[in-house]
């Protein structure tokens, strides 16, 4: 897919590549296994000036939109799922911040993140609304020139390993769904962290329960002005957000495919010294896979672009392309596990770890339900909500 994208973007993608597949890659057994976060990649992606991404170009970091995250998450997804997305997790983090930051939250963030010295994440979904993320139920009053934030987090993915959260709250005299985004750092008091992530796949996203009892958050530490938050939600979070989970469960459908890929050229029968790679039937499935991935690869690029271009048509194929890259995940590793004969089958073989980084997809918020819902009524001219 490199050939649709820019020459500097090219370059980071190249880099990214190197991490993935010296890294990342000869990693990810190990971070499955002890659902240990993917630390060595993190701070490979961090030394190498990766994880500026998102940061605008005049404050050090690369000025990259949707694009670059579709494309290096896609790249870090085919060598580790959880790496793809405690990275993708990072970028949305930074994109939020980078919204609309204070030149206080450029010195305090932004510039660090470029210098790849700070990691950031999004802490937004809650056990009281589920998959419903954009309606938080933690609370955010004034106090004196800042506020006092009290509720708790689900699955906050990079949770406890990196600098500062991306917090979203409600003010307490808000109306029904607004809710504003503060940075909270990771050492403030009244931050607390729930049980390990034991995940059944994405085992190295430490996408643990935090609690936030009466965290105190100086008044410059919250993202744009009070009210404008549905703006950040469908501007920037969704956006962003969407595009780094789809980016990454194209890696993990064009990982299986090629597993599958490599075991039918290279598994010879006996009775016949044919490869399974010349028995037609094989290569009338592996052809239907091969679709399968290209097309959710491409609707990802082209979503993507639509929205670095600001397009008013990219938000139905943003919405459209994390739903339909899930499914081509779970599909494409579901069908790799069948190709694949006995011996993908067996304990802890890679395609039974794509198979469970993959069923991720679909209940990661918006989830898939959700995203083909609204891509229908943002297709029909109808309100998403
Ligand atoms: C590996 C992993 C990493 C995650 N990382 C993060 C993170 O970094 N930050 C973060 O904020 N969150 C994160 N999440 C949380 C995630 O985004 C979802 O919020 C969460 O998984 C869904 O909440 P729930 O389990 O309560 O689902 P529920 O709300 O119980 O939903 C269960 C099912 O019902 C469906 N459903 C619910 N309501 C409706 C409706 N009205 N119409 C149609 N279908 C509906 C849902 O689509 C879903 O399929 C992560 C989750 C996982 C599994």
């Amino acid at each position: 897919m490199n050939e649709y994208l820019s020459g500097p973007l090219v370059r980071l993608v190249e880099q990214a590549e190197t991490v993935a597949t010296t890294i990342a890659g000869p990693a990810s057994e190990q971070v499955d296994r002890d659902a240990a976060w993917p630390e060595a990649s993190m701070r490979a992606l961090a030394a190498g000036g990766l994880t500026g991404l998102t940061v605008p170009a005049h404050l050090g970091g690369h000025g990259q939109g949707l694009l670059g995250m579709a494309a290096l998450t896609e790249v870090l997804g085919r060598a580790c799922a959880s790496t793809a997305m405690c990275f993708g997790m990072h970028c949305v983090g930074t994109a939020v911040i980078a919204a609309k930051a204070t030149s206080a939250q450029q010195d305090a963030y932004l510039r660090p993140i470029a210098r790849g010295e700070h990691l950031t994440t999004l802490a937004l979904s809650e056990t009281g609304t589920g998959a419903h993320f954009f309606l938080p139920q933690t609370r955010m009053r004034p106090d004196g020139d800042g506020y006092v934030v009290d509720g708790g987090k689900q699955f906050v993915t990079n949770g406890g390993h990196v600098d500062s959260y991306v917090v979203s709250t409600t003010a307490e005299d808000a109306g029904g769904g607004e809710f504003s985004c503060v940075v909270v750092d990771a050492d403030s008091e009244g931050v607390s962290w729930g049980a390990p992530w034991a995940g059944f796949g994405m085992r190295g996203n430490s996408s643990r329960p935090l609690t936030l009892d009466g965290v105190r958050v100086d008044g410059d530490r919250l993202l744009g002005a009070e009210g404008d938050q549905v703006w950040y939600v469908f501007e920037v979070v969704a956006p962003f957000f969407l595009t780094a989970m789809a980016g990454t469960y194209v890696g993990v459908a064009q990982a299986a495919l090629d597993i599958t890929l490599q075991h039918l050229r290279d598994r010879r029968h006996a009775h016949t010294g044919q490869a399974l790679a010349d028995v037609d039937l094989l290569q009338h499935r592996v052809g239907q896979l091969w679709m399968q991935v290209e097309k959710s690869r491409l609707l990802l690029f082209h979503a993507a672009r639509l929205g670095d271009l600001g397009s008013p048509v990219a938000l139905t194929a943003i919405l459209a392309s994390k739903a339909d890259a899930a499914t081509t995940a779970v599909n494409v590793v579901n069908e790799a596990m069948t190709l694949g004969g006995g011996i993908a089958y067996r304990e802890n073989s890679t395609l039974s770890r794509l198979l469970r980084d993959a069923r991720a997809g679909h209940v990661m918020s918006p989830t898939t339900d959700l995203l083909t819902l609204w891509a229908g009524r943002s297709a029909l001219g109808l309100p998403l909500l």
